[in-house]
């Protein structure tokens, strides 16, 4: 059975490690069956940006870029640009008259990230209403699938409410709900321990970066501050580097012999990192190596966005026509 996939990210920075084990390694293998969107959703990025709006147009080809590094193939997944997509901010407007703001100061994700981010009273209103330009965007190309993270599904929930609000006052099922996809690796923690690995706490590593850059990050990482000799038996649990392991190591049956090894003693933190980073470095050596291929070359960066924006919008402007419609509101076209 073949899905209707959407996903993106914020054009805030360069993917990292993060997204690669959270959702960019799942978007490589779903793309060969479904039918899949990815949006680089700089419109998103500049919610919690509006002072700062180069830093999002910087790093939109950057995505692009780490997209094409990891494989995702713009012949089989529709790459898109969020800002392109008229249809989008339009039915956003639309869907914004179905939500109150007491429901929008309820979303647990927005209520965390407002606490986390320390708006205060300057908490910007495109923060807030966020989640209804999500639903515009799930809904524009008809996702019946979203792969998210635990912590996203109450923004599925905020999408469905609307398209069964919708569906009830127009009397016709225009919308489609989605279901989340949820990866099986849990968030990645950042370099620092303190929560997720998170382009804008400066606690990651990009897919980009260089060999030095990654050495630095492993052999600097915490593992169990109570394992000070060698011979002491040492804690796996909530130690970074076997965190680290099991999202990236494919010999499963050695790191559940290291860890044996190491709860028994005998095992040194410079042994784990350096097997860590080795798999790190093979990991991103040939993603570094593509990614710079594509950043030198913008111009094709940028055919390939707008190749995949072109088709995004036709299925978009679809849906925003059947959405005036069933509202009664397609008078006529100025095109
Ligand atoms: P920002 O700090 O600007 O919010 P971010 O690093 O959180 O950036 P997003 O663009 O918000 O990245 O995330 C896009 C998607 O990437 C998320 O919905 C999630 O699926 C995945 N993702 C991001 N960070 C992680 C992580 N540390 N572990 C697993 N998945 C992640
Ligand atoms: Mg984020």
């Amino acid at each position: 059975m073949s899905y209707t996939i959407l996903t993106g990210d914020r054009a805030t920075g360069p993917l990292h490690l993060g997204h690669f084990v959270g959702s960019l390694r799942q978007r490589v293998e779903l793309q060969h069956q479904h039918n899949q969107t990815v949006m680089v959703a700089d419109l998103q990025g500049l919610t919690d940006n509006g002072n700062n709006p180069q830093k999002i147009s910087a790093n939109v080809l950057n995505v692009v870029a780490d997209y094409l590094a990891v494989g995702i193939d713009p012949h089989k997944t529709t790459i898109c640009l969020q800002s392109a997509l008229p249809a989008l901010a339009e039915l956003t407007m639309y869907y914004l008259n179905l939500v109150s703001v007491a429901r929008l100061e309820r979303n647990p994700t927005v209520k965390n990230e407002i606490a986390e981010k320390d708006f205060a009273r300057s908490l910007p209103a495109g923060f807030l209403i966020y989640p209804v330009s999500q639903a515009a965007d799930i809904t524009a190309f008809g996702a019946t699938h979203v792969p998210v993270g635990e912590d996203q599904l109450p923004m599925l929930e905020q999408t469905n409410e609307i398209v069964r609000r919708f569906n009830h006052i127009v009397g016709q099922p225009i919308l489609t709900e989605c279901q989340p996809l949820l990866s099986n690796v849990g968030r990645l923690p950042g370099l620092d321990g303190q929560g997720k690995m998170s382009k804008s706490r400066g606690n990651a590593i990009p897919l980009g970066a260089g060999a030095d850059e990654v050495h630095k990050a492993v052999m600097s990482m915490f593992t169990d501050p109570g394992h000070l000799n060698v011979s002491d038996p040492g804690r796996v649990e909530g130690n970074m580097v076997f965190t680290y392991l099991d999202a990236f190591c494919e010999d499963a049956a050695l790191v559940a012999e290291l860890k044996a090894h190491y709860r028994r003693g005998g095992l040194g933190d410079v042994k784990i990192k350096r097997l860590l980073e080795d798999c790190l470095q093979s990991l991103l050596e040939p993603i570094r190596t593509r990614r710079a291929e594509f950043i030198a070359d913008k111009g094709e960066l940028t055919r390939i966005l707008q190749h995949g924006t072109r088709r995004a919008h036709q299925v978009s402007q679809q849906t925003l026509q059947q959405v005036k419609m069933a509202l009664g509101l397609d008078f006529f076209s100025l095109e």
